[in-house]
């Protein structure tokens, strides 16, 4: 159908169906809103499609393959054959299930959902262009809106995606051949989390990082499990390096990526690192330049960043933003928090954004999984605190998994015992770090952690441990 220059209104526009705005749209319909959802791509954004969804399906597929291959320790002894097309295709499915299940959530909200791509006219109008010759575009008129649309991976000079071997980490999602060697430039969440699935599937991994660990922004005592299983599984890593450029190699076999000595004043030799594939995972930019914000009166920072208050408004006062386009962390459920203050704000409800109980996971193997204040940050911030510690090597189920790796901390404040934060590195950090969201969240102290019964054998023990020793009264470790 060839949409004509036709005018239509709305009162809440959202630009953008990621996990920002997709559920900015169902909390707004909610509401009773009359809400349109603008889509270019594909409905769940980056998060279902290419990020989230995907990366952790093949983690987990990866990580049944490399424990099934290396359980001779339980008496089982198998050597698991790895079929990437099917497992992709797996994936494939989880994704579409997940797809066609939000598009069926927002039309069950009164949620109108339109294909195309908005750019902003004025401060209540925007233009959407439809994909595909003849298609043309159309005009929406908003009373408010929400800007939903999410981060792109960032490039760097000489590595530019598309450009075959060359890939980002949606295209190193979707590939279809294991390659025999990767160099992934970058040690982020993203670079980490996709060197073990590669590593899993037998690839050669070497990851170039311009630090000097991996996983910059996290306490080194978390960071220490990770990096040890990751030289377990045969990672190499160039820490202090920049890659610079690729080109072909001369037989033909592969390609060489160069990487420099990130100081100035190193001695060190420049690298050159053969592989099949070059990953690049330095970090994502938000996706504000191609919506001529300026036409709205939207205001960015240097980094493209839309501003906001705490209810999500941005510089115009009718129009907010929501997710990754707003900011770090650019993570799917910040989004989805913020994208559901901007709908209520919006319907006249007194709501806000508040970052101090946000979770943090990354899906290493172990992972790690933060929420609220380190013990560092608490003591910047001024608070004298009480910490608690329990290994998982004192716990009977982590045990009984044979993943023994790793410890819960709880942070709490010493004179009333309030839970600041916790951090956690091992097995299933990620579910166990709810349990401590929810403490700060509610301002439970350590005693209510302490004195809350947990199912034996189970990992959450190790939460209630934790608490007890941060009391000075842990059952299963010794006290400090
Ligand atoms: C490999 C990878 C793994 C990740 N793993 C995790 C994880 O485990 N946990 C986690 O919390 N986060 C993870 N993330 C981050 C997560 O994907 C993002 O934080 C999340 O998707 C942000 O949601 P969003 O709604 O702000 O943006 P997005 O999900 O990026 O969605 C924005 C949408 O806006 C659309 N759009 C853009 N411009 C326009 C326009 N002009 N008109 C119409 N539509 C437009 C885009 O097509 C897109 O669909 C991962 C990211 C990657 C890349």
């Amino acid at each position: 159908m060839v949409v004509g220059d036709v005018t239509t209104g709305t009162d809440l526009l959202i630009i953008g169906a990621g996990p920002a705005g997709y559920v900015a749209a169902i909390r707004a319909g909610q509401l009773d809103l009359d809400v349109t959802l603008v889509e270019k791509d594909a409905y769940g954004g980056t998060c279902l499609n290419y990020g989230c969804i995907p990366s952790k399906a093949l983690i987990t597929a990866t990580d049944i393959a490399h424990e099934a291959g290396n359980a001779e320790e339980m008496g089982i002894h198998a050597d698991p054959a790895i079929d990437l097309a099917g497992m992709v295709e797996w994936k494939d499915g989880v994704v579409d299930q997940l797809t066609s299940g939000v598009e069926k959530l927002c039309k069950a909200n009164q949620v109108t959902l339109l294909e195309g791509t908005a750019t902003f006219a004025d401060e209540h109008t925007v233009r959407v262009s439809h994909s595909g010759e003849g298609q043309g575009s159309e005009t929406l008129e908003f009373e408010n809106a929400i800007v939903a649309t999410g981060s792109r991976p960032i490039e760097i000079p000489n590595f530019e995606y598309g450009d075959e071997p060359v890939l980002n980490s949606k295209q190193a999602l979707a590939l279809d051949a294991v390659p025999d060697s990767m160099v992934i430039v970058g040690a982020g969440y993203i670079g980490m989390e996709l060197a073990g699935v590669f590593a899993k599937l037998g690839t050669d991994v070497t990851v170039i990082e311009m630090l000097d660990s991996i996983l910059p922004g996290y306490d080194d005592d978390l960071k220490r499990p990770v990096k040890q299983r990751a030289n377990d599984l045969g990672i190499e890593f160039e820490f202090g390096y920049t890659a610079s450029e690729w080109h072909d190699r001369d037989d033909g076999d592969g390609i060489q990526v160069l990487a420099e000595p990130a100081a100035d004043d190193s001695d060190d030799e420049r690298l050159e690192l053969d592989a099949e594939k070059v990953l690049v995972a330095v970090g994502r930019q938000p996706v504000s330049d191609t919506l001529a914000l300026e036409e709205a009166g939207i205001e960015t920072d240097d980094r493209g960043i839309i501003e906001t208050d705490s209810r999500g408004r941005t510089s115009a006062e009718h129009i907010f933003a929501a997710g990754d386009v707003a900011g770090e962390p650019m993570l799917a459920h910040k989004g989805s928090m913020e994208g559901k203050v901007a709908a209520e704000v919006i319907a006249g409800e007194p709501s806000a954004i508040d970052h101090q109980a946000m979770p943090a996971v990354v899906f290493t193997d172990p992972e790690i999984a933060t929420v609220g204040m380190t013990e560092s940050e608490a003591e910047d911030d001024g608070f004298e605190t009480i910490v608690g510690t329990f290994p998982f090597r004192a716990s009977g189920r982590a045990l009984t998994t044979g993943d023994t790796d790793g410890f819960v901390k709880i942070v709490a404040e010493e004179s009333d015992g309030y839970v600041l934060g916790a951090s956690i590195v091992g097995p299933e950090a990620s579910e166990l770090i709810a349990e401590l969201g929810l403490a700060v969240e509610l301002g439970a102290t350590v005693e209510d952690v302490a004195s809350t019964v947990h199912a034996h054998p189970t990992l959450s023990e190790s939460v209630m441990e934790a608490a007890e020793n941060a009391l000075g009264h842990a059952i299963h470790t010794l006290n400090r």
